[in-house]
């Protein structure tokens, strides 16, 4: 016997989950099934900016940069916790791009999309006279500083999850759609779990969100044909400690015209990315290599006076983004916008092509419409201006941190900061009535308890080591292989959900 269901979506990254979110908020029935843990693919290994793209410009992609501009402050109302404003410094070389283009860049980056409203606009700047100006080299004299924003981007794939979870959602991590094909008027969904137990969905619409394998899942599991090709382009970014004292982030023009970002990153360390190479192989494991490494370190060197090198990189990862095949020849130049299509030549199957994290709300708004239109579901679109995500909410950021800490003045100022950053108004659930660190439990290293764990099992699909240190949490970045292993025997000690 097979349960029937409004929606199945394969695919457990943002667009997967942003559409699972939003479906169940219009009413309709949901099961979202994702091979691996939520995020664990492309959806992890991003920037992790809700940006425009300043770059884009450059191609003439008004439309993309409009859209995304307009998302910033729909996110950072939603996700306030997990979403926060960056002010980027661009030093100026005139030899890469005049400064009247860069003005004009920054004028329509400034207006476009009618999306800046709270986050100040740009700006040019002298080094000498601003604390940005410290790390550069000497050659630097004056730049431009503009908005936009920083987001925790496993965080946001987990808090859709949740969120559609409790509007009723059933969301199955560490589980695979093996087959699906049409039968009437519905789709019948094969689905396999890591310990191999099977379960069949049938379902009267289908959302393939699967990212770099949406075009294998067309070809290999729902049998369909399709003029598709994704264009593989894997990304890296690496993590040094920290280059700089402040809170700004860099964009750095390069000779060959590409973008690097320097970023704070985990109050310790600098993010620096990316990378755009070809990529060929099976996406699932997609690392860095020494070119890349290399690039990303003269990229940083042209720039700051620390001189850096392969030796300091402490962590790096990469992703591979899919992106929709276009007549470009240059990697840098494929366009990133997203392309949803619906077919309704039997019961409906919606792709998803490409995107950003940035548009996934947007994308699942618009996702919802044509299939609503296709289930004859009415309701309204409502996740612009509707709730917050899980831990959101109209609060200052600072306030409730001072809440926090006022309430728990056991709570270090580090392990505070990070808490409110991760699950915001949640912190207070997470920490229960505990009156000290004690009382939290087992210590699994750096700053992290059993409460936290029991918290990530609990409300947050987390069942590997690697789920909580990398991806709801980085605190991979600070503890020891003993603290993991301690942590991996903890978790199977966890009865299976
Ligand atoms: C290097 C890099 C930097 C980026 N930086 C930014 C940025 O700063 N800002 C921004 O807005 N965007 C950025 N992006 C783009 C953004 O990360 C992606 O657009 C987004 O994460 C794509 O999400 P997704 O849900 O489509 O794919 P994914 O996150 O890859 O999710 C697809 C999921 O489908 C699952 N799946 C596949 N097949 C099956 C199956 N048969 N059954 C079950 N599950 C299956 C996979 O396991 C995977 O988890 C960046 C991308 C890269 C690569």
């Amino acid at each position: 016997m097979s349960e029937r269901v409004d929606l199945l979506v394969v695919g457990g990254g943002i667009n997967g989950t942003g559409i699972a979110r939003d479906a169940v908020g219009r009413g309709l029935s949901v099961v979202l099934c994702e091979r691996d843990d939520l995020a664990s693919h492309t959806s992890s290994a991003s920037t992790k900016l809700i940006h425009g793209g300043l770059r884009y410009l450059e191609q003439f992609e008004f439309a993309l940069v409009g859209k995304a501009l307009a998302e910033r402050e729909v996110l950072l109302r939603a996700a306030p916790h997990i979403i926060w404003p960056l002010r980027f410094v661009l030093p100026h070389q005139p030899h890469l791009r005049p400064a009247w283009m860069i003005r004009i860049g920054l004028f329509l980056y400034d207006h476009l999309g009618r999306g800046r409203r709270t986050l100040p606009g740009s700006r040019r700047i002298r080094f000498s006279k601003h604390v940005v100006g410290t790390p550069l080299r000497d050659e630097f004299h004056v730049g431009f500083v503009y908005s936009d924003a920083w987001v925790q981007d496993a965080r946001l794939v987990v808090l859709n999850a949740m969120d559609a979870a409790q509007r009723g959602a059933e969301i199955l991590t560490h589980t695979r759609c093996i087959s699906a094909k049409k039968e009437g008027t519905d789709w019948i969904a094969e689905l396999e779990s890591d310990s191999g137990v099977r379960r069949t969905v049938r379902a009267r619409a289908l959302v393939n969100a699967a990212g770099p394998w949406a075009a294998k899942f067309l070809d290999d599991i729902a049998h369909i044909e399709h003029s598709h090709s994704l264009r593989l382009i894997k990304g890296s970014h690496i993590v040094v400690p920290k280059l700089y004292d402040h809170r700004y982030a860099y964009i750095f023009q390069q000779p060959d015209r590409r973008i690097v970002f320097a970023i704070p990153y985990e109050r310790d360390f600098t993010l620096i990315g990316t990378t755009d190479i070809e990529y060929q192989a099976d996406p699932s494991h997609p690392t860095i290599d020494g070119e890349e490494t290399a690039y990303l370190c003269e990229a940083t060197n042209r720039y700051f006076k620390r001189n850096l090198t392969p030796a300091d990189v402490v962590w790096s990862y990469s992703g591979v983004r899919p992106l929709l095949e276009d007549k470009s020849g240059n990697a840098s130049e494929v366009t990133r916008d997203y392309h949803i299509e619906l077919d309704s030549s039997g019961p409906p199957l919606l792709n998803v092509f490409g995107g950003k994290l940035t548009t996934y709300r947007k994308l699942s708004e618009e996702a919802l419409d044509l299939l609503g239109e296709a289930l004859g579901n009415t309701k309204p679109a409502w996740t612009a201006k509707g709730p917050p995500l899980p831990g959101g909410g109209e609060f200052n950021i600072d306030a409730l941190l001072d809440d926090v800490r006022a309430s728990r003045p056991w709570l270090s100022e580090v392990m505070a900061w990070r808490l409110v950053h991760n699950y915001g108004t949640r912190t207070r659930d997470l920490l229960g009535e505990a009156d000290g660190l004690e009382a939290l439990g087992e210590h699994f290293g750096s700053d992290l308890y059993q409460a936290e764990v029991d918290y990530l099992i609990r409300h947050e699909w987390a069942t590997q080591a690697e789920d909580i240190l990398w991806r709801r949490s980085k605190l991979g970045l600070r503890v020891s292989p003993d603290d993991v292993a301690r942590l991996t025997a903890y978790l199977a000690k966890v009865p299976a959900r």
